[in-house]
């Protein structure tokens, strides 16, 4: 895991600890060991640090936050390396993130490759850098650069760390060579000084902490660890170091931490099948559909690499797609997402065409023509008799059984779900859904085209609604619900917004438009029960034509000014209580939020009954990355098991007293944590 060679009187160390050099417990002692063993050896006049394969060190291991952490911790590494007698050399290759970062600053010197990246991500899991993240960096590149890294997580490539002073050089092509040049050039021990910053701007400063808090959404890691970078002006760095330990081995036990945890792990967990199988790579692309979702899923595709064939049959509708192309292009060059460069090579890899036949010699046909049954069947029958024998066909159906679609696909085994979220170029979330024919071969073929766009895969069953959409549809009637009984719509939003969702479920529904769920719920009426408790709000508001934003009127009245609670909506809401016979009264907020998310898990714990979630951390990366589910709750599922059993009875008392007789219990236990 540890080891060292001599080349002449420089001792090399390299750290091996695939896949990416993460600090566990073992690596520590090997490198406090070795340090011992050079010094003691006393042939060195320099060490050089470095990592083997792709990574310095990406980071700590992330299991051992949760527990007392063992012995020797990485201070007690980085004490090693400061007060080896003679310079230490950071060789740096890969990642340098969080506590592999901080080994480095604890060198004397560091010289990386030009794909090196740097960052403190600790913020992002709820922690503060807790070795010398912030103490060392702002004694090296100053304050408002250190709260800019160490409170936002971000990472910045080998440039960016030699501008700020991060590094002292960038390599060529000999990282080694030119590790242990600048060693016997500029090797000199404690450049990190003893005393407080002097001299910041204050300016700079301030405007640092202000994007920080921003960022952060005023978390309190990111406030911490900005206070913590701040006492730099003020303390040594021996107290600081002192300071930032506490500040650490205090934040990663809160609660916050533990949900951030939950979410790393379930994230990684929700993009794998247990059997993993020969992944044959995915080129080429076909998209179907030029439509809202068709032409963001281009966009992803090509901006990852991808060849891409846009098809429709409406040259209109490909017009229209060829502008909308560019412009997101045009944007994300301004935002500085892509450069001018990758813009360029991403609109030569989409061609358009009009006939489905256009889709032959794909690797890969996403479907995503009208939400109409019939349609799809037809396109995907015509697509079947084209494609090649090894394509995958997918579907980006929202809420259609893709078990009957792929009733006429030639080939049910490679034949899925690829449920991408809109704007489908921005939202990280796909649904990979699973129908019983199609094979472990097409699935992780899928996870892994999901990972390459950058996407966050996570696996389903074919039941109506997927995982995301089944668990929305119980939030929204829920909502309603709460409206009938006498909050309004502005307090529901309010609410959740409060708790820390995106957006209300109202806000929500005026942007997607009133329109489209009312026709879904006409489509579905026959499915409703008899006894079934209806809100009728939406409809009337449709039958106003009050379709949401896009009609300046929905559940808000929108102006210039933004959203603003409607009057008429008021008297809407009234009408409609009293038709239903029900007597308004006061609703907290806690009420509110407490039935809106019971209701979510409810229908969460249904779904791990029937198959169609796989586990319940992956309604949580669902909710997270689809539906503006606040991360540092840990999702939907962690957020109700943090529930008392008994807070979490009279919770489904309450929704079930507002549901009526249809209300069907859940089985909580399928929710218990798996991370
Ligand atoms: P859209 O109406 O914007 O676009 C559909 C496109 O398909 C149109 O350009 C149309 O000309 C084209 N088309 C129709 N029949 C065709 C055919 N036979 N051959 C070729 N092209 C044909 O629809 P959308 O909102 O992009 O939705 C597409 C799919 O994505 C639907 O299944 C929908 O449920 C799903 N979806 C939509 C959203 C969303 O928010 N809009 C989110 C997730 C999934």
């Amino acid at each position: 895991m540890i080891s060292f060679s001599w080349l002449d009187d420089v001792a090399v160390v390299t750290i091996d600890n695939p896949p990416v050099n993460a600090s566990t417990q073992a690596v520590r002692a090997g490198l406090i060991e070795a340090i011992g063993v050079i010094v003691a050896d006393g042939r060195a006049s320099g060490i050089v640090l470095t990592g083997a394969g792709k990574s310095f060190v990406a980071g700590s291991d992330i299991k051992e936050f949760g527990a007392p952490i063992a012995d020797p911790q990485l201070p007690q590494v980085l004490d090693a390396l400061v007060n080896a007698p003679v310079p230490v050399v950071a060789a740096i290759d890969g990642f340098a993130l969080g506590g592999g970062l901080e080994l480095a600053l604890a060198c004397d010197l560091r010289v990386a490759t030009q794909t090196a990246v740097f960052g403190l991500p600790e913020v992002t899991l709820g922690l503060v850098p807790g070795a010398g993240g912030t103490q060392r960096l702002p004694r090296l590149v100053g304050i408002a650069s250190a709260i800019d890294l160490a409170a936002t997580g971000k990472r910045i490539g080998a440039d960016g760390a030699l501008k700020i002073g991060l590094i002292d050089a960038i390599s060529g092509d000999d990282l080694l060579s030119d590790a242990i040049s600048v060693l016997r050039e500029s090797g000199a021990k404690g450049r990190i000084p003893e005393g407080p910053v002097v001299g910041s701007d204050p300016e700079a400063v301030a405007a640092a902490i202000r994007s920080a808090r921003a960022a952060s959404k005023g978390r309190p890691a990111a406030s911490r660890t900005i206070e913590l970078v701040l006492k730099c002006a003020e303390t040594t760095l021996t107290d600081g170091l002192r300071l930032e330990r506490d500040a650490f081995n205090a934040i990663r036990v809160e609660p916050e931490a533990f949900a951030y945890r939950h979410l790393f792990f379930a994230e990684r967990k929700a993009g794998k099948i247990a059997t993993a199988t020969a992944v044959a790579p995915v080129s080429k692309v076909a998209v179907i559909g030029a439509g809202t979702m068709g032409v963001g899923i281009a966009y992803s595709f090509a901006s990852a690499g991808y060849a891409v064939t846009l098809i429709d049959s409406q040259s209109a509708a490909l017009e229209r797609a060829v502008l909308k192309l560019e412009d997101l292009r045009v944007r994300d060059v301004r935002s500085g997402r892509m450069t001018v460069g990758s813009a360029e090579a991403a609109a030569q890899r989409v061609v358009t065409a009009t006939a489905l036949v256009a889709a032959t010699d794909m690797d890969l046909v996403v479907e995503a023509v009208f939400e109409d049954i019939e349609v799809k069947k037809t396109v995907l029958a015509e697509i079947g008799a084209v494609v090649a024998p090894h394509a995958i066909i997918a579907t980006n159906t929202s809420y259609l059984d893709i078990g009957a679609i792929a009733v006429g696909v030639a080939h049910p085994e490679r034949f899925l779900g690829m449920h991408f979220f809109a704007p489908a170029n921005v939202m990280k979330l796909v649904e990979v859904v699973r129908t019983g024919s199609t094979s472990d071969e097409t699935t992780a073929r899928i996870l892994g085209v999901a990972k390459h766009l950058g996407k966050q895969p996570v696996i389903a069953g074919n039941g109506f609604g997927f995982i995301g959409n089944r668990i929305y549809a119980a939030y929204r009637k829920h909502a309603e619900y709460l409206v009938m009984d006498g909050a309004s719509p502005a307090q529901v939003d309010a609410a959740m917004t409060a708790f820390g969702m995106a957006m209300g479920p109202f806000a929500v529904a005026d942007l997607s438009g009133l329109d489209i769920a009312w026709r879904m719920r006409q489509a579905r009426r026959h499915l409703r029960l008899p006894d079934e408790r209806y809100v009728d709000v939406a409809d009337r508001l449709c039958e106003m034509n009050r379709l949401g934003r896009k009609t300046k009127a929905g559940y808000y009245d929108y102006s210039d000014d933004g959203a603003q609670p409607s009057p008429i909506v008021a008297d809407v809401i009234a009408q409609s209580r009293a038709d239903a016979g029900v007597t308004a009264r006061a609703i907290s907020d806690e009420e509110i939020v407490g039935r809106c998310l019971g209701a979510m898990a409810n229908e969460a714990a249904h779904l791990m009954a029937e198959g169609v979630a796989q586990r319940a951390s992956d309604v949580d990366v669902v909710m997270v990355h689809g539906y503006g589910f606040p991360r540092w709750q840990g999702g939907l599922t962690w957020w109700v098991c943090q529930l008392a059993p008994d807070a979490r009875d009279r919770l489904t008392a309450l929704i079930a007293t507002a549901e009526g007789p249809t209300f069907r219990a859940g089985n909580f236990s399928l929710l218990a944590p798996d991370t």
